[in-house]
């Protein structure tokens, strides 16, 4: 039995990324897909840890030759999820988390309608706006261009299966927890993991 697949979205400054991080470091069985992207890199990103930098023409050769599972323009940027290594790391019984925008969920939806989606909010507007400022030195014009961003992927909140809203972040951890916990204790991921001893349990 290959593992599941996972859909995180959510609007920046939701605390995507450092839920994701933490849920990884503490289960071996989650790995986290990392995309292509055509936007430049940050100071504190590696090529190849937090995506795959790309120049566009990379990025349009991958898309013709059908290396995506889904991409999308997300803001001014393109990103992908590599169709293959999903795959593989499905087919290795790996849970895979795609940490993308409401578009590319979409997209996997209807590829893989099997697969479990969950959208990360804030708890409020107000909350929202301060961890957006918190972040650095942004202007205030750029701070609102990405408050009506976050409202717009929001927007998009009901497509998805789960909510978690994270408030505070050690109980959003637990409760993303608690979604990987009960999916894999499905009756028949657990009927296929516990094959040998069922049958033991039903000789008579
Ligand atoms: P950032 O540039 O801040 O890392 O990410 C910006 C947005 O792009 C986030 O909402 C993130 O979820 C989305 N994103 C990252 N990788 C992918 C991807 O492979 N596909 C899609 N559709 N969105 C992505």
């Amino acid at each position: 039995m290959s593992g599941s697949l996972y859909i995180v979205s959510a609007p920046s400054g939701a605390g995507k990324t450092s839920l994701v991080s933490k849920l990884i470091m503490q289960d071996s069985r989650i790995v986290v897909s990392v995309s292509s992207t055509t936007r430049g890199i940050r100071p504190g990103e590696e090529n190849g840890v937090n995506y795959h930098f790309l120049n566009v023409e990379e990025f349009d050769e991958k898309i013709v030759q059908g290396d995506f599972l889904e991409h999308a323009k997300v803001f001014d940027n393109y990103y992908g999820t590599s169709k293959s290594a999903v795959e593989a790391q499905l087919k290795a019984r790996k849970d895979v988390i795609l940490e993308i925008d409401w578009q590319g969920a979409q997209q996997v939806r209807k590829l893989m309608p099997e697969a479990i989606s969950i959208f990360i909010l804030p708890p409020s507007k107000e909350e929202l706006h301060k961890r957006l400022t918190n972040r650095g030195t942004d202007s205030e014009e750029i701070i609102e261009r990405r408050m009506q961003d976050a409202v717009s992927e929001m927007s998009h909140y009901d497509e998805f299966d789960y909510i978690v809203v994270n408030n505070n972040f050690d109980i959003a951890l637990n409760k993303l927890q608690s979604i990987f916990t009960a999916n894999r204790l499905l009756k028949d991921k657990q009927a296929a993991v516990h094959k040998n001893m069922i049958e033991a349990l039903l000789e008579s």
